[in-house]
């Protein structure tokens, strides 16, 4: 249920309504909403509803039954803005929401050394405020190269001191998560382990910034009840990613859901970005599909790079070179910058 203040009321009286959802054990969450503290408690009850509309400071008190809470413009109308890196890892503090432009780059897999370092240089001078590379990866065949696990984290560590960027890496288990949270500015959960609530609630549970795919087969409500998991645990670091479906269309890898950029962005006030390279699974497509997803309204863009994508180990039919993501971000601005002076992605509550 959200429990809606008064414009009016005070300090004291929202104390005294998370005091006594506490007192009853339940966590209450505190956000804000059209000018006024909202609270939203989990359990749906209509006992306690009424109990609730009866203390001082409470305008309304709304169910919400089975939907989406947390993540909901209802809970939190201003888009959420999040800073990732900084602090004692190294990496310079990066902004991502509110229509941002953030883009995410980097090899699909971490393979060696000096690949890594080079794409990392390569990716941060075209513009990319935030390196990604998988040292855990979740590959279709068991045989097929399964990433260079804690060295990768290593690599990764080094590349992110040499050039500051953030690191964005996926975890594959709960068993990887300490190591890879030791690591990670951002633990990225991919779409195949979208619906794997028990790390959804791990990675929760460790405070970081988790970047959550979208699963191939999952809707939007679905994507959303997974970031309300993370949520709950009081981690607020979300950030969403559009990475394709799958569909009957058989010319892409996935089908790239531009749609679903404006609909989470009508509903939910978490960071939203789009990944054109799982989708594409061909590099011709990239630039269209990135340029798509920044004029429906993406905060960010996830691209896999790689100096010699030819010899890319994984994912190299969809990886492009370090000067075609040069030239990418050049129009990325461009269309980032038209649109963002118009009124096209600010329309979500119409
Ligand atoms: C990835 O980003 O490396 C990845 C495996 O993507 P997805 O989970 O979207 O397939
Ligand atoms: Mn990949």
């Amino acid at each position: 249920m959200l429990i809606l203040m008064k414009p009016t009321a005070t300090l004291r009286q929202t104390g005294e309504v998370l005091a006594f959802s506490e007192r009853l054990s339940l966590r209450p969450y505190l956000s804000q909403a059209q000018g006024r503290r909202v609270i939203a408690i989990t359990r749906e009850d209509e006992t306690l509803a009424a109990g609730l509309r009866e203390l001082p400071g409470v305008d309304e008190v709304r169910p919400l039954g089975s939907g989406i809470k947390l993540t909901s413009r209802l809970f939190r109308s201003e888009d959420s803005v999040l800073i990732v890196g900084g602090g004692d890892r190294g990496s310079r503090p990066v902004a991502i929401g509110a229509g941002s432009m953030t883009v995410i780059a980097g090899p699909c897999a971490v393979e060696d050394r000096n690949m890594l370092l080079e794409c990392a240089h390569a990716v941060r001078e075209a513009g990319a405020l935030m390196l990604r590379g998988g040292a855990f990866k979740p590959r279709t065949s068991p045989y097929a190269f399964q990433g260079l696990g804690v060295k990768g984290l290593e690599l990764l560590a080094e590349a992110r001191a040499a050039t500051g960027l953030p690191l964005v890496t996926e975890v594959l288990s709960v068993d990887d998560l300490p190591a890879v949270a030791e690591c990670a500015d951002v633990l990225q959960v991919g779409a195949r382990n979208m619906q794997n609530t028990a790390l959804l609630r791990a990675v929760g549970e460790t405070g970081r910034p988790v970047l959550l795919k979208r699963g191939m087969m999952a809707t939007v409500d679905e994507l959303l009840m997974s970031a309300e998991y993370i949520l709950a645990t009081g981690n607020q670091s979300v950030i969403l990613c559009e990475r394709g479906i799958r569909t009957f269309e058989t010319s892409t890898r996935n089908t790239l859901d531009v749609a679903a950029v404006p609909v989470l962005r009508r509903r939910c006030h978490l960071p939203i970005i789009v990944d054109p390279s799982h989708a594409a699974g061909h590099r011709y497509l990239i630039a269209p599909l990135a340029l798509a997803g920044v004029a429906a309204g993406a905060d960010g863009l996830l691209i896999e790079v790689h100096p010699h994508p030819d010899h890319a180990v994984t994912d190299a039919e969809q990886t492009i070179s370090t000067e075609k993501f040069a030239d990418l971000m050049r129009q990325i601005r461009a269309v980032h910058s038209s649109i963002r002076s118009s009124a096209a992605t600010s329309g979500w509550a119409d």
